[in-house]
């Protein structure tokens, strides 16, 4: 996908790869903790990385800078939870001053909303998904393996509260634990006004006790499930993210699929990730990878050599991901240090 440069940009200063996509959106992960421990994204017992392994929230902020001078429009703040790094306030407000950066958004299960939300807002934050799998709390504590549903319930009102607009749900299905709530969960969204999005799970990371090729419930499964008892009718909207939408006739809500396994959507990325850990991610599902914090701790003060190993990266952006789930993952990287 190219788009024209704005203005006031140096058209030498885009993020274009070798296929032509245009990179205009990155999800900076700030932390790969959390107070969850969902099933498809970590194993029970985590080691997670030293502090001083993780980038500070000045790093991360440096990195807003840079990403935003280079075109990118579209800052995603993840992890981990990222809203269980101390002080994340302050990035959210510096990343919410870039005058390139239209749309600044977070990923979060919701546990930590309550308390945040109306400040995010303040701070710029233009929209949030709130994870959520299930609407049945013993079901919910066995998929986060240590949830409690009324929190992220809380905290999906504390959203709608703060005066977000397009709240968006994100819901991993996996058969046989929750592939049955996808009806429920679409009219949970449609009675509060909010999309939802129903993802693949993608095999990243070995888990032990979780058979994901077992697991595996494809986007067309669900669709026929919710056809049997909604409405659905295509769109061609987009998010500027992977989704394929639908709306719920006589509603506002947005159903997405984001099908990494049935419906590839590599062919039109425009996205990369940055780790915790500042590495710089050029696909979610191969490990191409340049190391930014080391370039930022090298150069403190010269964001120009930031810009140029950003720039450099394009020439080993893979054309796409290689999920396969009948084999033992070829990312050993877990999603939570992926930055999902
Ligand atoms: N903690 C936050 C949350 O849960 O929303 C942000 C980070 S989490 C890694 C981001 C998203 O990745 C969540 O929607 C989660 O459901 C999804 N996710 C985690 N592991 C996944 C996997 N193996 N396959 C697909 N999606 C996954
Ligand atoms: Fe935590 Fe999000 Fe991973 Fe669940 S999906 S364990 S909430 S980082």
């Amino acid at each position: 996908m190219l788009h024209a440069p704005s203005a006031d940009q140096d058209p030498n200063d885009r993020l274009i790869d070798r296929f032509g996509r245009h990179i205009t959106y990155v999800r900076l992960s700030v932390t790969d903790r959390c107070d969850l421990r969902c099933v498809y994204c970590m194993a029970e017992d985590m080691n997670f990385l030293p502090r001083a392994q993780v980038l500070t929230l000045e790093e991360v902020a440096r990195l807003g800078r840079c990403f935003s001078e280079l075109g990118v429009t579209k800052l995603r703040i993840t992890g981990g939870e990222p809203l269980v790094r101390r002080n994340v306030l302050w990035l959210f407000e510096q990343l919410g001053a870039l005058p390139g950066i239209r749309d600044l958004t977070l990923t979060t299960n919701g546990t930590q909303l309550p308390r945040y939300a109306a400040a995010l807002k303040a701070a710029g934050v233009t929209r949030i998904n709130i994870s959520l799998d299930s609407l049945k709390p013993e079901r919910f504590r066995a998929i986060t393996r240590k949830g409690e549903l009324a929190q992220t319930l809380a905290g999906v009102d504390a959203a709608r509260a703060a005066g977000f607009a397009r709240i968006k749900l994100n819901c991993v299905m996996l058969k046989h634990r929750n592939h049955d709530e996808a009806t429920d969960l679409v009219r949970f969204a449609v009675d509060r006004g909010l999309d939802i999005s129903f993802i693949e799970e993608m095999p990243l990371g070995v888990i032990g006790d979780h058979d994901r090729a077992e697991a595996y419930y494809s986007s067309d499964e669900i669709r026929r499930d919710l056809a049997e008892r909604l409405e659905l009718i295509p769109t061609t909207e987009s998010t500027g993210g992977p989704s394929r939408y639908w709306r719920i006739a006589g509603t506002d809500t947005r159903v997405g699929f984001i099908s990494p396994h049935s419906h590839n959507f590599c062919g039109d990325c425009n996205r990369v990730r940055v780790t915790a850990e500042g590495r710089l991610l050029l696909c979610l599902g191969q490990e191409f990878s340049t190391d930014l914090r080391r370039t930022l701790r090298a150069h403190p003060g010269d964001d120009g050599r930031v810009k140029q190993a950003i720039r450099a990266a394009m020439s080993i952006k893979p054309r796409g991901h290689d999920f396969d789930l009948t084999e033992q993952p070829i990312i050993f990287r877990h999603m939570n240090a992926t930055g999902g």
